[in-house]
């Protein structure tokens, strides 16, 4: 178990739900971009926002958000540990700091000194395009990564500085994963997942997935934020999905829907997409397992062991199920209605995980 850190209120590590946090991607010069982008990842779901921090007026961005959204504002700092210095008096959360580009012992010691004051936590994150050599193998670079960020913790400590979060991030999924794993097994501080520089939109979930959800699955890992070539709150959906997949937390109910084959008579990949759709303009139970399957093969089987489902027996035929219950009858025109119908009329009674704790 990990110790717990705060970022502003948000408590990170020990037994808190994993967190998720998001990033603007936006520039600063286009200011009411970046407090639209920043109200769209807190309605998204993004526990913290991180911004980047490049010169001396962009802390003033902390003020700015606080106005607009309730979550923890974290500043990014890179190169300049001045910059880290003006980002807590201006009121920043947290800061994230790199080893890579910040090492002096007095610069380090001083921020850390300044961030007690204000009561600030730091996150220590190393990625792996701060080091230049090549290394061998996967390992080498996560071992490398890890002493990397031990220098830093060891000068922290020195000045009696534990508020301290950790991010080990390789732009290949094995680095990262064993990074993550060797330092959980020596330190206690939060680990803030992630892969970095994932590449292409597809390549970068499937990345992060595995990454991160190899991790979460073995008890590693008290923050995330997954890193995407696409817009930022599509990084938070992907993260949400990753919790819920783990049966780490809960944000919506689950569809269970086949990825269809030659028997399967009905547009089923339309009808799935509509009730995502619908379900999610409906206050309904978030623990319900809902599934939607194209024919008799493994339809009702699903559908048994799901809250409620839908099971096509040909084009003008499907069977909607309660559980071992035919409710019914319906037909692809009016499955997604039919189905809506029923979902809300179940209330607490859904059979996925609730509530928002870990494995
Ligand atoms: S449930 Fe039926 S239609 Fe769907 S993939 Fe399986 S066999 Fe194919």
């Amino acid at each position: 178990m990990t110790k717990v850190v705060k970022i502003g209120n948000l408590k990170i590590g020990g037994k808190n739900p994993v967190r998720i946090k998001g990033m603007i991607k936006t520039p600063h010069s286009q200011i009411r971009k970046v407090i639209s982008e920043a109200k769209r990842l807190e309605k998204e779901g993004a526990e913290s926002i991180r911004i980047a921090v490049r010169e001396d007026k962009d802390t003033k961005i902390a003020a700015v958000l606080k106005k607009h959204v309730s979550v923890p504002i974290v500043a990014d700092i890179h190169f300049h540990y001045k910059l880290a210095l003006g980002a807590i008096e201006e009121g920043f959360d947290g800061i994230r700091l790199n080893p890579s580009n910040i090492s002096k012992e007095i610069h380090i010691r001083q921020v850390a000194r300044v961030a007690k004051n204000y009561n600030v936590s730091i996150r220590v994150g190393v990625n792996s395009g701060g080091f230049k050599k090549e290394f061998a193998n996967s390992k080498q670079l996560a071992d490398d990564m890890v002493k990397r960020v031990q220098q830093f913790l060891k000068i922290l400590e020195k000045e009696n500085f534990f508020d301290v979060m950790v991010s080990l991030k390789g732009a290949d999924v094995v680095s990262t994963i064993i990074a993550n794993e060797m330092f959980s097994k020596k330190f206690d501080y939060p680990l803030h997942l992630g892969v970095t520089a994932t590449g292409p939109f597809l390549e970068g979930v499937v990345k992060s997935s595995i990454g991160i959800g190899s991790l979460l699955s073995r008890g590693i890992g008290s923050v995330l934020r997954v890193s995407l070539a696409a817009p930022s709150f599509v990084e938070i959906q992907v993260a949400k999905h990753i919790l819920q997949s783990l049966n780490l937390r809960r944000f919506e109910p689950d569809i269970i829907s086949c990825p269809t084959c030659s028997r399967c008579e009905v547009n089923l990949i339309a009808i799935v997409d509509k009730c995502k759709k619908e379900l999610a303009l409906r206050a309904v139970d978030k623990s319900l397992k809902v599934a939607i399957m194209g024919c008799v093969v493994n339809g009702p089987g699903e559908a048994y062991q799901a809250d409620i489902g839908v099971a096509f027996g040909g084009k003008d035929k499907a069977a909607i199920f309660k559980k071992d219950k035919i409710l019914g009858w319906t037909d692809e025109k009016r499955v997604v209605g039919d189905l809506m119908r029923e979902v809300t009329k179940i209330k607490g009674q859904g059979s996925g995980v609730k509530g928002q704790g870990r494995i």
